[in-house]
């Protein structure tokens, strides 16, 4: 039994490996009896098995997050000359995909209820070199895809969905990595599926985009002939052991899901009033990466989390178009501006308790703001 005064952390990620101790003992094992650890029948079940849980038709492993965004860019023939409209807040890895194929990430302001791309901000910014637009799923929460998808359908642009932040999310029904012409997930350890390292795929119905993918992070080569490369490729691939771990791991995703949504819930009554969460569009299932609140001095929030023993985070401080490494894609994002001020990230796990919760919220009590 956890003692009352134990820490808790702001990400429990021994917890959550830890249940699956004996399923990845099975796995890990099966990969060193058979030797081969690129590639083999473990990525193949893992990207027909992750495919089917999107509801897209192909799934690529490849080797992070970012990678996934940049071969999908690559993919579809994006780069010098094309912009790429990106929201302000978001994990620098969507922009660093778009600078990496040689288009300018073009940055718009988000929405201050959900914290995500603004429909309407993208429509504004859209102009001649406009190529592609990326729906960030940013916290677990789908962007508005019929919003946007209305906006990209009618101006022929494509829309990329980053998902790294979703793996299970739903808007209108409809899964992410399912909606977008493709998605990117990221299954560093911390996502919602994280595997025991880097570990990456993309999910897209277009079979064309698919095999142009594939064989990009697998060297250009021709698909006949090992050492024949009719592509200029590159190496990213999802090795054998992180494609059977991630298996073992899917199969209790949506268990863990349900979890974190019920925490969040837990959050959403208890929290005193200065604290908001980040609201859930209607059409929106949420998978709850991150428990993000809007507090009114984050100094007071933040010093009486570490007094309590919990820990949070911040996603992100510092917006992208105010990055050093950005500076000539700077934009005026007033939203973007303003809450990257107030954001905090509370505890979020599959494995956080009820009490833990109540926990947290005693915490934010009673504060002088
Ligand atoms: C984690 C993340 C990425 C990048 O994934 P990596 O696997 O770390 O390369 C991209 N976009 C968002 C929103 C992320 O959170």
């Amino acid at each position: 039994m956890a003692d009352r005064h134990d820490t808790i952390p702001f990400l429990d990620l021994t917890g959550v490996n830890g249940a699956l101790r004996d399923e990845y003992d099975l796995a890990w094992k099966a990969v060193l009896g058979h030797g081969r650890f690129i590639g083999g029948p473990e990525v193949e079940r893992f990207e027909e098995e992750f495919a089917e849980y999107c509801g897209a038709s192909t799934c690529v492993g490849v080797g992070n997050g970012t990678d996934a965004l940049e071969l999908i860019l690559a993919g579809l023939g994006i780069g010098p000359g094309d912009e790429v409209i990106v929201p302000g807040n978001t994990f620098i890895a969507t922009a660093e995909a778009v600078v990496a194929v040689g288009a300018r990430p073009r940055f718009v302001d988000v929405l201050p209820d959900t914290l995500l791309l603004d429909p309407t901000a993208v429509e504004a910014a859209v102009n001649a070199a406009t190529a592609a637009v990326m729906a960030v799923h940013l916290y677990g929460q789908m962007a508005d895809v019929a919003a946007l998808g209305s906006i990209t359908d009618r101006l022929g642009l494509a829309l990329i969905e980053d998902a790294a932040q979703a793996h299970g999310a739903r808007f209108d029904g409809r899964r992410a990595g399912s909606v977008g012409v493709a998605a990117g997930f990221s299954f560093y350890p911390g996502k919602n599926l994280g595997a025991l390292g880097d570990g990456g795929a993309i999910t897209t119905s277009d079979p064309d985009l698919a095999t142009r993918i594939r064989r990009t992070a697998d060297h250009g080569r021709s698909a006949s002939s090992r050492y024949h490369h009719d592509l200029r490729g590159r190496n990213s691939r999802l090795d054998t052991l992180q494609a059977a771990l991630l298996s073992a791991k899917l199969s209790s995703l949506d268990v863990a899901n349900a979890a974190r949504r019920r925490a969040m819930s837990t959050y959403r009554s208890l929290l005193p009033l200065e604290c908001r969460p980040v609201d859930v569009h209607p059409s929106a299932e949420a998978v709850h990466h991150l428990a993000v609140v809007q507090v009114p001095d984050r100094a007071v929030a933040t010093s009486a989390l570490d007094a309590a023993g919990v820990g949070w985070g911040v996603h992100y401080p510092v917006p992208c178009h105010h990055q050093p490494a950005f500076t000539e894609y700077s934009a005026e994002l007033p939203v973007v501006e303003d809450v990257s001020e107030k954001i905090v990230s509370l505890p979020m796990s599959s494995t956080l308790t009820d009490p833990q919760v109540e926990r947290v919220c005693d915490s934010l009590r009673g504060l002088h703001w």
